[in-house]
């Protein structure tokens, strides 16, 4: 049992100087345990003053009870001044820097990769063009020469809101407004989110596209395949193998699939490119005259050209990922790695 007021004041000095360098919340909660706590040394000799000869007791008590409202004030401010806490540091520094915010938020990589596709064509020259997500038959097929036969109008791939509206099935659609409303010079990129019913580990019903168009005079397939080329070189690397195919598009007359060089494997054949050491990649071509006439332009006057391309495909190239599937199921742990 302490008596001496010497004692007492320095079981003071300690636990001031505990708290003190406390530095967390918990440090904080065991010296209040040590000295105040219902076992506690500063609680235990208060507890004995009536044991201690009738002379010390009023200045023991006395003193005890002083230094008990002090080290309760102390833990008190120590307690509301733990937001300054900074591992290892002892205590409140004020010219110590901010914290840093926790950001466990990142752009989804699809729009990280979309924002590099845009700012490439942006620096081609291109403006950006939008339209609605929801979109009349007219804009998404009609006015594409898509005819009511065509395959790509069936209820399978496309999600029909009405007899005439539809979810639109691709951007092309936009590339119809912006010529109904424009002259040319054009030359748009129009990125955007595009519906299909279809899902699988290659698709999802909802996906991003992002379609070109250039209209002129003199516009040349060359052209064409000079920005096409240049575009692959800065998305992937410079040097890149790049080929074109004939294809066929009801929009597009000539078409033509274009192919990268197998990112993954290098050209030598690999399981991702299906052993050819090749890569679809879009689909382009030189606007059909008929297009050009739905939008009132002269198609002896001008030519132009257009490419479709899937977003989600040049992230999954870009990062060798290869379920689609991936980017729309929110796993944060998927998600954080980019
Ligand atoms: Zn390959």
């Amino acid at each position: 049992m302490i008596i001496s007021v010497e004692e007492l004041e320095a079981l003071e000095r300690e636990a001031l100087r505990l708290i003190e360098t406390a530095s967390s919340q918990e440090d904080l909660e065991s010296i209040k345990i040590k000295f105040l706590g219902r076992k506690g040394k500063l609680t235990q000799i208060l507890r004995g003053v009536k044991e201690l000869p009738p002379e010390k007791r009023p200045i023991i008590g006395k003193r005890a009870n002083e230094i008990k409202q002090k080290l309760e004030e102390e833990l008190k401010k120590a307690f509301s001044a733990q937001v300054v806490f900074v591992e290892g540091a002892a205590a409140l520094d004020v010219t110590l820097p901010g914290r840093r915010a926790h950001t466990f938020g990142t752009l989804h990589p699809i729009t990280q990769v979309l924002q590099e596709i845009c700012e490439i064509f942006l620096q081609m020259g291109f403006e950006i063009a939008e339209g609605p997500d929801v979109e009349f038959d007219y804009y998404n097929f009609e006015a594409l020469n898509i005819p009511p036969h065509h395959p790509a109008r069936d209820m399978q791939d496309t999600f029909y809101i009405s007899n005439n509206v539809v979810l639109r099935t691709h951007t092309s659609s936009i590339q119809i407004r912006v010529m109904e409303k424009k002259s040319p010079p054009l030359r748009i990129i129009a990125p955007g989110a595009v519906y299909r019913c279809d899902v699988d580990i290659k698709h999802t019903p909802m996906f991003h596209q992002v379609e070109g168009l250039l209209v002129d005079k003199n516009v040349s397939f060359s052209q064409l395949k000079g920005i096409l080329t240049a575009f692959m070189e800065a998305i992937f690397w410079k040097g890149i193998g790049v080929r074109f195919r004939p294809s066929f598009f009801p929009f597009t007359e000539p078409s033509a699939e274009m192919d990268i060089a197998c990112v993954i494997c290098g050209g030598k054949g690999c399981r991702i490119c299906e052993y050819t050491g090749w890569l679809e990649i879009l689909g382009c071509g030189m606007v059909h005259p008929a297009v050009f006439e739905k939008v009132g332009y002269d198609p002896e006057t001008y030519t132009g050209f257009a490419f479709g391309l899937g977003v989600e495909r040049i992230v999954m190239l870009k990062y060798g990922i290869d379920d689609i599937r991936l980017f729309f199921e929110n796993d944060l742990r998927f998600l954080r790695q980019f």
